[in-house]
């Protein structure tokens, strides 16, 4: 495939670029900021596959941040999961606010190994950097063949008022669960606890969009579809999603996340540090007498999708996948700015051209 598609020529000062070469300038950067060669290409890899998958919200748009928590010392290069128990299908590891995509999918990749061999595993990753894209997890142990759950919560990331509530007390803390498929893409289902992610504000708050009713609460209690009152000062909030049922999923999420792991919790105290933990539940169906695993699925997406209308989780992300390695990926002008301007901070002048 080509690498650059169209207009990096100062028409709107975006950018559609190749996956492949996104990915190569964007583990250049890391790589000049300090990751050895293998976390830089974790990172990039996890990156990229988000806006590959459609949710620019945790993708390249995240470079300038993360390079600012490596300078606060918030995400620490080139740390190593800590095993803090390792017993029978329990593994319990501390991801020491290393680089997220690092520390996510090596939990994940032990967590794989121990429930081929006891047929299920419980993986909590503390208190690793930002982990993005939690469905990336999930696809990441359908693709062993594995089912998977997966609770996380946000620390210090108070956006969501709980149910009843009209201040910041929780995260947006995400849920996922992946199914795989025999010879089809998984069925993944992933999303955040909150109406709409943080990303999704901050994109509405660039563009100068207002917001649908239900989405955010103002600093004073009250509805807004003013999307700058997410952050004040002071802050406003966001809602969860489906009332008291997304404030106890996101309850569950904090508390399976954050207090059964001996991760940390929210307590109010404010933190520019993205954290996250994450509990994991990974099962090989087969272990559980699912002989007919496989065809059960099949059977219940068929019935499901029957009327030709319902499009299954994880297929909205697969197309969007598909559409945009042929296609490239674009970049607002904003993002690919600010992309340009962190790469310039690690001595990297070009960043189009550090993708080759
Ligand atoms: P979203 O509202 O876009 O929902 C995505 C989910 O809904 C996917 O499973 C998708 O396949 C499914 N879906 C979308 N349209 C569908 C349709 N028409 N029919 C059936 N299924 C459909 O997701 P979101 O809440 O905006 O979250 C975006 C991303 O942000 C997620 O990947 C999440 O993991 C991530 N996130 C990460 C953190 C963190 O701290 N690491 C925090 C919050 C969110």
């Amino acid at each position: 495939m080509g690498d650059l598609r169209s207009r990096s020529d100062g028409t709107d000062g975006g950018i559609v670029i190749a996956a492949a070469r996104l990915e190569r300038a964007v583990a250049a950067v890391f790589r000049a900021a300090g990751s050895e060669p293998a976390e830089a290409a974790l990172v990039a890899h996890h990156l990229v596959g988000a806006n590959l998958s459609g949710h620019d919200s945790h993708g390249v748009g995240l470079l300038r941040g993360y390079l600012a928590a490596v300078d606060r010392g918030d995400l620490r290069l080139n740390q190593r999961l800590a095993t803090v128990r390792d017993s029978g299908s329990l593994l319990v590891l501390e991801g020491r606010r290393g680089a997220g995509a690092a520390m996510a999918s090596a939990a994940m990749a032990r967590g794989i190994e121990r429930a081929h061999r006891e047929g299920h595993a419980l993986v909590a990753l503390r208190d690793s950097y930002h982990i993005g894209r939690i469905g990336a997890w999930a696809e990441q142990c359908a693709a062993a063949g594995l089912v998977s759950i997966h609770f996380v919560n946000v620390p210090a990331h108070a956006a969501v008022a709980p149910f009843g509530g009209t201040r910041a007390r929780l995260g947006t803390n995400p849920f996922a669960a992946g199914f795989p498929r025999p010879g089809a893409a998984p069925v993944v289902v992933d999303f955040a606890t909150s109406r709409w992610a943080v990303g999704k504000v901050q994109v509405a708050n660039r563009r100068g969009d207002r917001l649908p009713p239900g989405i955010l609460l103002d600093a004073s209690g009250r509805g807004t579809d003013d999307p700058a009152a997410l952050y004040g000062p002071p802050p406003g909030a966001l809602l969860p999603f489906g009332d008291h049922k997304g404030f106890g999923l996101a309850l569950a999420c904090e508390l399976l996340a954050g207090a059964v792991t001996g991760g940390l919790t929210q307590d109010g105290t404010p933190s520019e540090a993205i954290t996250n933990s994450m509990l994991s539940i990974i099962v090989l169906p087969e272990a559980l007498g699912a002989n007919g695993y496989a065809a059960a699925l099949e059977g219940l997406l068929a019935w499901v999708t029957a009327e030709g209308t319902v499009r299954l989780p994880g297929e909205p992300e697969e197309a969007r996948r598909a559409a945009q390695l042929l296609g490239g990926i674009a970049i607002d002008p904003v993002t690919w700015s600010d992309m340009k301007a962190a790469a310039e901070g690690v001595g990297i002048d070009d960043l189009a051209a550090a993708g080759g």
